[in-house]
């Protein structure tokens, strides 16, 4: 698939070319089930067992573009579900700390991913509300599940503003008003600054 393929694929509303150059270089299809593997690309969740979902190929976009990342960063992933979106984001040269709550989710993720041969992707297998202390801070946190709040621990976790860096973001769905909003909160010397990126459809942050 082509740049501009894409681009008109995502409406417009993706244009950083790391995020684009990741998206055309990582096989989606090898993180569906085989049977799905033709509708691998079209607009909407797809399953991927235990009544999990992988993102539609935009929202991936979206949220990995408003991530901000470049190579050397390091995020933290909740929820590694087929292991799509750690693979984007270890293309776009971060590295990966994902957490995922279900053994047989994370140990196919992890299958997949070796075998593509992505390197500087850490994975773990636990309850991702409580982050990963031991490697925070992180340049971006990215959670691909809904809760009713923001878990203390991932803002905890976000890189603080220093004088010539920024400061971490946090890309989140959130439960409200019976919908679901994705949000963006940045780290900024005056404090958490959040932004709404608008209507999505997650399944839900297992507590
Ligand atoms: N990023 C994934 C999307 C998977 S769907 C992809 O690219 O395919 C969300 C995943 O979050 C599911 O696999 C689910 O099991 C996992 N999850 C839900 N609650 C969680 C929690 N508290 N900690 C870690 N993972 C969680």
């Amino acid at each position: 698939m082509g740049a501009d393929e894409l681009i008109r694929m995502f409406g417009g509303r993706v244009h950083d070319r790391l995020v684009l150059d990741a998206i055309r270089s990582v096989p989606r299809q090898r993180f569906v089930p085989a049977s799905l593997a033709q509708q691998a690309w079209e607009n909407h969740p797809l399953p991927i067992g235990q009544g999990q979902t992988i993102s539609q190929p935009l929202i991936v976009a979206l949220m990995t573009e408003a991530l901000q990342v470049g190579p050397g960063d390091r995020v933290l992933e909740i929820g590694t579900g087929s292991g799509y979106q750690a693979a984007v984001l270890a293309q776009c040269g971060v590295e990966v700390f994902t957490i995922e709550v279900r053994p047989e989710l994370a140990d196919g993720a992890r299958r997949v991913l070796e075998e593509l041969g992505y390197a500087g992707i850490h994975y773990r297998v636990g309850n991702g509300r409580a982050g990963w202390p031991e490697q925070a801070p992180f340049d971006g946190i990215i959670a691909t599940a809904a809760g009713d709040d923001v878990p203390s621990a991932w803002l905890a976790q976000l890189r603080p503003a220093a004088d010539q860096q920024a400061g971490g973001r946090l890309v989140l769905p959130v439960e409200s008003d019976g919908g679901q909003e994705l949000q963006l909160i940045r780290n900024t010397p005056e404090g958490l600054h959040r932004s709404s990126l608008g209507g999505v459809r997650f399944v839900p942050l297992v507590d």
